[in-house]
């Protein structure tokens, strides 16, 4: 089993491509309210989950939300790709500007695994390209993380060690 530590308030950023599981992750170790998902936003702001015209307002919207939630206290995870430095910079940021830690979890499964799964969802349309971009763009964050910023970063790899992951919460 691996323990991931993480401080009691903390910004916790999921790294990973579509279908690596971020937001199975998020469902299993955090409450629902803790998680902030750009899905979630895009459909706030634009009524379609998947209506990437929407990406920039819908993340002006969760970063303005997770930082009331880290001024008020709260542990906040944001469950998106953040597989550019770009959208970590903004996580950190955000973090940084409430004295908080900001944490990176990747998720790092196959790519044949995470398109297999997509395959199979009904509420992702992207095509195989566009996966391997994504994992393009993960391989060019790791290594990366802790460079920007992340205080903490835990990889998980594989479907294993992810399910045997357990968080620990630092008081
Ligand atoms: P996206 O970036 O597109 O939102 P995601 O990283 O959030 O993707 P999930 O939605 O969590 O990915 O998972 C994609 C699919 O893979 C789901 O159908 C889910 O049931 C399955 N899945 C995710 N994690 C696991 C796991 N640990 N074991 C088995 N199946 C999993
Ligand atoms: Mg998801």
């Amino acid at each position: 089993m691996t323990t991931l530590d993480i401080p009691e308030l903390a910004l916790v950023a999921l790294v990973g491509v579509s279908g690596s599981g971020k937001s199975t992750f998020a469902a299993r170790h955090f409450a629902p309210s803790q998680v902030l998902a750009s899905d979630a936003f895009r459909a706030m702001v634009a009524d379609d989950e998947n209506d990437q015209s929407a990406s920039a307002d819908a993340f002006g919207a969760l970063h303005h939300v997770a930082g009331v939630r880290l001024r008020r206290g709260r542990l906040t995870v944001v469950d998106a790709t953040n597989l550019q430095p770009h959208a970590r910079a903004g996580l950190v940021a955000v973090a940084r500007e409430h004295d908080v830690l900001p944490v990176a979890i990747v998720l790092d499964v196959p790519e044949a695994l995470a398109w297999e799964r997509t395959e199979a969802r009904t509420d992702r349309t992207h095509g195989r390209q566009v996966l391997a971009r994504m994992q393009r763009d993960l391989r060019r964050s790791s290594g990366q993380l802790a460079r920007e910023g992340f205080r903490r970063v835990h990889v998980l790899r594989g479907v294993e060690e992810i399910d045997a992951a357990r968080i620990r919460l630092e008081k």
